[in-house]
């Protein structure tokens, strides 16, 4: 009688979820684990509030698998080089026969999976993985010249041309022959309490996910083009932290979105087409992932970024750290990641160009920051955000497109709302100068004077860019 293991890493769920239909499929007993490990996480730069919505997933996902009849075990081990031979030890004790798992993309997942497969097989145990994170295996998609994209426009055109709906086929998960008689155990988890954010924001289960993506879709969608960049408004689905983790599967959300809207990508409503496009977006940059490996590397994907002379200001990076630049719009950012886990998307934007051009800091510190605070931390799109924003990236903003913040401010946030919410030192402050720091006024608030000069840092960014140009002989 055939034993199967499902282990689970970013895919917490049972909808969609190919390795667990194959495990049922295939075996008439299966378990699940999960294995922990808390240095890859410090590693990672993952965040504390990240590890307290993974435990609670994890509770809810126990429960789900136990009215399947499959319990659900939770190991620690050291690292990714420690995981293969920790598997392979549970894997024989439990006398299972072959393993199932849904493919993670990051270059240290793929080798700590490759050592996996080879660590099962030493013991006679199969191993079969499938693809749930993406519709197309990173790097299958090619340019007419058989290279890997690197632009997104053609990227998406080509994932629309090949497109068929049966990609988007989920199954129901399937039945299993008999309930395992081991019981679950996840107590190995060390529940960490993170101290900032007010995790009732972020509700655990899969079923949380669907609800909030239900009533996304029926609520907001059809705005998204308008809303989607006022950050007061609600007008995004704020579904990020659930596709982080795998709680909701980016294949459900197309399959959601395109019934609302005929089946169709690049007509009828204007939202959902946006919205839609917004999932490919995150399927590129794991693409870009697969195919750059050294954007994994800690290096830039334009190489002759490399040599661009970032600053360094103990003063100033404590500033952004604590959202006290002096600038109502990246401070309001930064204070709604500290306070939320989660930034809207238009000001990642803002803050992510604020640091890396005005204030001419390292993109890396950048990226490494929202890792430590997001919910959402996700390391194909958030390197890939930073790397658009500090124009180092692939399909980057120009470096000369620096975005002004007071006039991004005035765009975006018009009424000062959504800067009042997160800096309540400026509730008093009138409209028309909420925008636009002024030392004596905002002293009066209570508020840090700028720290620095918006014309002379834009100049000093665009000559430090022109700079490692002229080094690279660009
Ligand atoms: C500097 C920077 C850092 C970022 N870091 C992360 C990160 O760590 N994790 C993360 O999931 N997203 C990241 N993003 C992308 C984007 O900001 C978030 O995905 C989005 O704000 C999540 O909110 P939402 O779920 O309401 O998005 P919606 O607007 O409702 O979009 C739906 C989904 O599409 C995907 N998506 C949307 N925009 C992007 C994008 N620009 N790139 C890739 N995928 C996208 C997300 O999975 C999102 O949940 C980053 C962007 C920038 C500019």
């Amino acid at each position: 009688m055939a034993k199967g293991l499902v282990w689970f890493r970013t895919d917490l769920r049972l909808d969609d979820n190919p390795a667990l239909n194959a495990a049922l499929n295939k075996c008439q007993e299966v378990l699940a684990i999960y294995i922990f490990s808390h240095s890859q996480w410090d590693a990672h730069n993952e965040s504390n509030i990240k590890h307290e919505f993974l435990i609670n997933n994890l509770i809810v996902l126990k429960e789900s698998l136990e009215k399947l009849g499959i319990p659900l075990i939770a190991i620690n081990t050291e690292s990714y080089k420690t995981l293969p031979i920790d598997l392979s030890s549970f894997s024989s004790e439990q006398k299972i026969d072959h393993a199932f798992w849904n493919n993670e993309f990051g270059l240290n997942e793929i080798n700590r999976d490759l050592a996996s497969v080879e660590a099962l097989k030493k013991k006679n145990i199969e191993s079969s993985s499938f693809d749930d994170q993406v519709v197309y295996e990173p790097g299958f998609l090619k340019t007419g010249q058989g290279k890997p994209f690197s632009v997104f426009t053609p990227f998406k055109r080509r994932w629309i041309e090949n497109f068929e709906m049966n990609f988007l086929d989920i199954e129901e998960p399937l039945e299993l022959k008999k309930s395992s008689p081991i019981r679950s155990d996840i107590s190995a988890l060390k529940f960490v309490k993170n101290n900032s954010v007010n995790i009732d924001l972020w509700p655990a289960g899969e079923d949380a996910a669907r609800d909030r993506l239900e009533n996304f879709l029926q609520l907001k969608v059809k705005s998204y083009s308008e809303s989607r960049n006022s950050p007061i408004i609600d007008g995004t689905s704020r579904i990020s932290p659930y596709l982080a983790l795998g709680i909701l599967s980016p294949k459900r959300c197309i399959l959601e979105g395109l019934k609302l809207n005929n089946f169709e990508f690049t007509s009828g409503n204007k939202g959902i087409c946006k919205w839609i496009d917004e999932i490919v977006w995150r399927e590129f940059y794991r693409n870009i992932m697969h195919s750059f490996p050294k954007v994994s590397k800690n290096l830039p994907f334009q190489d002759y970024t490399a040599s661009i002379q970032w600053r360094h200001s103990k003063e100033e990076l404590k500033a952004f750290y604590a959202g006290k630049t002096g600038f109502p719009i990246v401070d309001a950012g930064i204070r709604q990641m500290l306070s939320e886990g989660w930034m809207h998307n238009r000001l990642r934007m803002i803050v992510a160009m604020f640091f890396t051009k005005n204030m001419l800091h390292d993109w890396r510190l950048g990226e490494k920051f929202f890792m430590q605070h997001l919910i959402d931390g996700d390391f194909s799109s958030n390197n890939g955000g930073w790397q658009w924003s500090s124009s180092t990236g692939t399909d980057s903003a120009p470096y000369f497109r620096i975005f002004n913040p007071i006039t991004q401010s005035q765009n975006f946030d018009p009424s000062g709302e959504f800067i009042k919410k997160f800096i309540p030192e400026l509730k008093d402050i009138p409209i028309a100068q909420i925008h636009q720091p002024k030392d004596d006024l905002f002293l009066s608030a209570d508020y840090p004077s700028p720290i620095l000069d918006l014309k002379e840092s834009r100049i000093r960014a665009i000559q430090a860019f022109k700079d490692a140009r002229e080094e690279s002989g660009i």
